[in-house]
């Protein structure tokens, strides 16, 4: 039998170390010596000890990055920021596959999908490195008079909050990172506790890149110090969250601080209905891997899985087999179709809800259990299906962030969208037909702010994302993701050097 590969087998400047924060373009020793240890899901080993960050520390990041916003950077012309884009571009190209290892050591996500995340991200940033040109007003008509122009013009908003999660951290910072260097905002990152190692080392690239100094900086730490210190504080101009619901309210309540920008992306239960016209080869697959991607751990994972009775228990029977095939491993491994969840506190989770459906009268047709043998020491947890799921069942609707898929059957088009649109998030959703009416109906009913049809989780950095209900609001992506990063003026000039125009406006004279 070959042998499992492990992080031992791997080195990385990182490990074994103690790491910085990242402030001003240097890693900069933590103001308290309290470290947390980064573990390898797939292993439990120790890969390195990140620092416990504290108010102190966000402190001298949000004064860096105040102080680069200040200097010229935020003046720079589009063609200079396209410029660094471009060297931010062969930079990643050329260091992705350390990236790629880095994180599936660190998070568990397979190799083959974390390298394969490179032609993501050097799309997004082609994408970013476009907007730099593209980010201006409008000249627009009034009714004071023909010597008044009338125009609006856009200034970057200022210091940014950036709060992260674990799950995806390869793909997730493109949206703030292109969003900030292309309109000349400065940003202080505050990685997720599990997920450090990827964003100091990106970042570390972004100054090997030409990065001016303390434009992008990266506090470690805990949640509700960091995360909290940064939402709170009077000198960031916004802040951007993405996580659970539970923490994005007390982002949104800390941000009253200073009345400052806020935009939430939380947590999902999102709806993916299969009718029986299905194209059923890629309706299995593409069902399975909306749960399985990432074992779970997917914001988006299409975990309500509503299938048309009458092809309720062939479809049945083709997931099961398709999840029985799955290779579970470490996701250093090649082969690894899905690796571990990422911590014994996110297994324990995961599991609590497995052990919890079947008294609520949920059937368990596959999986369900830890993985033992020589992945014991990892947080591995086999693919799961439970049928005879309804909607008013813990697991129906609360999000796992594990492996796990809930069917539930329909009869008619009305009763699926009624069940899909039953539940407090709206992140995204999908259908399965070759019924171009009836996705169309899905398409303008569904309450998702992201909808597929034929397919799951494609993203584009031109298209975004989008979130209703407790998913929470200012999505990412698309034509007005620039918008967030700007200050809109309205600008009213007199033209005329003469009293044609009243000096003073409305409400003044008659
Ligand atoms: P989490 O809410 O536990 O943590 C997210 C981030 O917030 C971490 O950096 C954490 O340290 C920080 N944080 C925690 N408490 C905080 C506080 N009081 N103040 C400020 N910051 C705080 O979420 P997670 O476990 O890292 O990620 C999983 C969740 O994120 C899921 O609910 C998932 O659906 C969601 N998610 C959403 C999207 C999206 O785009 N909508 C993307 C990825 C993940």
């Amino acid at each position: 039998m070959n042998e499992r590969p492990s992080s031992a087998m791997f080195s990385h400047k990182y490990f074994g170390k103690e790491l910085g924060h990242l402030i001003g373009g240097k890693s900069v020793p933590p103001h308290s010596d309290q470290m947390m240890p980064s573990f390898n899901p797939a292993t439990g080993e120790v890969l390195a000890y990140i620092p416990e960050g504290t108010a102190e520390d966000v402190n001298l990041a949000v004064a860096a990055a105040r102080k680069a916003f200040e200097g010229p950077w935020s003046e720079w012309l589009p063609w200079e920021r396209h410029r660094l884009f471009m060297r931010i571009y062969e930079v990643i190209e050329q260091n992705f596959d350390e990236l790629a290892y880095l994180t599936t050591l660190d998070i568990g996500t397979p190799i083959t999908k974390t390298l394969g995340m490179k032609q993501y991200a050097l799309k997004a940033i082609t994408y970013f490195a476009t907007q730099t040109t593209n980010i201006g007003g409008q000249t627009l008509p009034n009714n004071i008079g023909t010597g008044v122009m009338t125009m609006t013009v856009k200034a970057p908003v200022g210091v940014i909050g950036g709060i992260l999660p674990w799950n995806v951290p390869l793909v997730g910072l493109w949206w703030l990172l292109g969003g900030t260097l292309a309109t000349g905002c400065t940003i202080v990152l505050k990685p997720a506790e599990y997920a450090t190692m990827t964003i100091l080392r990106l970042v570390e690239l972004l100054y090997e890149a030409g990065l001016p100094e303390g434009v992008v900086n990266v506090v470690a730490g805990r949640g509700g110090v960091v995360g909290q210190a940064l939402a709170e504080h009077n000198d960031v101009d916004r802040v951007v969250f993405t996580g659970s619901v539970q923490a994005g309210r007390k982002v949104i309540m800390a941000s009253a601080s200073n009345v400052k920008r806020v935009q939430v992306e939380l947590g999902g239960k999102s709806p993916d209905i299969v009718f029986a016209d299905a194209p059923m080869e890629l309706a299995v697959p593409g069902a399975a891997m909306a749960v399985y991607n990432n074992c779970g751990q997917v914001c988006t994972a299409g975990t309500r899985l509503f299938v048309e009775r009458k092809a309720h228990n062939e479809f049945v029977d083709k997931l099961v087999k398709f999840s029985r095939q799955m290779r579970i491993g470490p996701g250093i491994a090649h082969d690894t179709d899905m690796g571990p969840l990422i911590s014994q506190g996110q297994l324990d989770r995961v599991m609590s809800y497995v052990d919890g459906a079947a008294p609520e009268g949920a059937t368990l047709v596959t999986g369900g259990k830890r993985l033992g043998g020589d992945l014991s020491q990892g947080y591995f947890v086999e693919p799961t299906i439970f049928c005879d799921v309804r909607p008013e069942m813990t697991i129906a609707r609360e999000e796992i962030f594990g492996p796990v898929i809930s069917v539930i059957p329909f009869d008619t088009e009305e009763e699926a969208l009624r069940l899909a649109n039953e539940t407090e998030y709206g992140l995204g959703g999908a259908v399965w037909t070759q019924d171009l009416s009836k996705a169309m109906r899905m398409i303008n009913r569904v309450k998702a702010g992201t909808f597929w049809v034929n397919c799951y989780d494609w993203m584009d950095a031109g298209v975004g994302m989008n979130g209703y209900k407790l998913s929470g609001y200012g999505g990412k992506g698309g034509p007005t993701h620039m918008d967030n990063f700007l200050y809109q003026k309205s600008v009213y000039i007199n033209h005329t050097y003469s009293g044609d125009v009243p000096p003073v406006g409305a409400g003044l004279r008659a």
